[in-house]
């Protein structure tokens, strides 16, 4: 058998005579290792991505790591649970990265309330997520009432990394479906399935 023939039998469609002959003439440069890479090919295009990887589970799964997100993400890491945060962008707060378009928030940042109350001088800071660390507050990120988005996305880069929250970035979620199931605790797990086809069991 012509490898060319084999060719098309494991792809499991049919050849023009013609191409088919372009085929059988080009036969020499298909050999052993063309049909190996075919077979492969082929097996790699057959499986879908869901079942190429066996489902990783979290017990919370965060979709996002804007200011939500890692606010949620520092919370649960607090409380000592098992959670990942997914983020399609290279780093946090990639909504700041772009909008807004002027750059300039319209969050204020009032560094100086005249009181020393830090509960007082939050309700008037209202870019600073909440965290134990006073080094992550917005008013070491910029002197400016109003001020630059690039300074909010500098911010919650550290917010991220500062607290070693779990965050997997360039990882689109693209499928999220409600699997039922009896051995999650409210009958049922979330599955997260991002870009590559790695799944995630979430609770
Ligand atoms: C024009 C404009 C100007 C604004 N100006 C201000 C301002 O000055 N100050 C202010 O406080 N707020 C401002 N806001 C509101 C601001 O957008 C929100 O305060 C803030 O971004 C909300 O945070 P979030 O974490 O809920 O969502 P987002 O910041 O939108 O974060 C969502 C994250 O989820 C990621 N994501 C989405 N889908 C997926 C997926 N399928 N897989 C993986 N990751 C995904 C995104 O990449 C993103 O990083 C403004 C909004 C607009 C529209």
């Amino acid at each position: 058998m012509q490898s060319g023939q084999l060719t098309s039998e494991v792809f499991g469609f049919w050849l023009h005579p013609k191409s088919q002959m372009g085929l059988s003439a080009a036969a020499p440069l298909w050999g052993a290792p063309g049909l190996l890479l075919t077979i492969a090919l082929h097996l790699a295009l057959s499986l879908s991505p869901a079942q190429a990887w066996a489902p990783v589970h979290r017990d919370y799964c965060v979709l996002g790591a804007g200011p939500a997100g890692l606010q949620m993400a520092y919370f649960l890491q607090r409380a000592g649970r098992d959670y990942m945060v997914f983020e399609r962008a290279p780093g946090p707060g990639s909504f700041f990265m772009r909008y807004p378009r002027h750059r300039k928030l319209i969050s204020i940042n009032k560094r100086y309330t005249g009181k020393t109350n830090a509960e007082f001088n939050l309700r008037h800071d209202w870019n600073s997520l909440l965290s134990h660390d006073p080094r992550l507050l917005f008013r070491h990120y910029s002197d400016a009432y109003y001020p630059d988005a690039s300074d909010m996305v500098r911010y919650l880069s550290d917010f991220a990394e500062r607290l070693g929250l779990q965050v997997l970035y360039n990882t689109t979620i693209a499928h999220v479906t409600l699997n039922k199931d009896r051995g999650a605790w409210n009958g049922h797990y979330f599955i997260l399935t991002d870009h590559r086809g790695q799944a995630y069991q979430c609770r």
